[in-house]
């Protein structure tokens, strides 16, 4: 089985993208194998930041790589905090911080105005060098509670209302949120390029 590297830290993230990539039959392996340096996440869009990510982990793995980023677009703030979402509340990043950012940001907007969206961008890299990244976007509208319900998943999961089961995406069993979140949307996506 061929080996590909998969550019997260995120242990949470890595274990949802690994689960997703699993029908391609490749072998992931974590970037963190072949390099401890930090990317910076410069660029204003998810797939840039992708690319980024997707670039750096090939070229210290010599492996075809693949990348996901991700974040939330809140609508009654603009789409914030959309590229930033992992360091929303400063860095290094910290969920229960963001989360409380989040909750007073929004803390005068009404639950009718509360519309978000995840957003997943999916790179997909032969080698460091390729001329034609495969390019996959996601994403999974919900809307912003005004409490933190649930324990699984992470980020903003608690706070991120999902209206078809009633339920916040940190109430959802893992193997339901990975058949129908953002990056699930892209990777299958991505899957249907790979295939073509
Ligand atoms: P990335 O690691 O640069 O892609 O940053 C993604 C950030 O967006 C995470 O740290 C979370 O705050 C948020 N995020 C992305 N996907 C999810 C998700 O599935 N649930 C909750 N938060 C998410």
């Amino acid at each position: 089985m061929p080996d590909i590297v998969l550019a997260s830290r995120n242990p949470k993230k890595l274990k949802e993208l690994q689960a997703l990539i699993a029908p391609l039959g490749y072998t992931a392996r974590l970037v963190s194998e072949f390099s401890d340096e930090d990317v910076a996440e410069t660029a204003p869009t998810f797939i840039e930041n992708a690319l980024l990510k997707a670039r750096h982990a090939a070229r210290v793995s010599g492996l075809p790589a693949i990348a996901d980023d991700s974040g939330l677009e809140v609508a009654a703030l603009g789409g914030a905090p959309g590229v930033y979402s992992a360091r929303y509340a400063g860095e290094p990043s910290d969920d229960a911080a963001n989360n409380a950012k989040l909750l007073a940001a929004l803390r005068d907007v009404p639950a009718a105005a509360r519309e978000a969206r995840f957003v997943s961008a999916l790179v997909w890299l032969r080698h460091a060098d390729d001329p034609v990244p495969m390019i996959a976007l996601g994403t999974w509208a919900g809307r912003i509670l005004e409490t933190a319900r649930g324990a699984n998943g992470f980020g903003y999961d608690p706070l991120f209302w999902v209206e078809a089961y009633g339920k916040s995406a940190a109430e959802l069993a893992p193997a339901l949120k990975n058949r129908i979140s953002h990056r699930a949307r892209a990777m299958r996506a991505l899957l249907r390029q790979l295939r073509a």
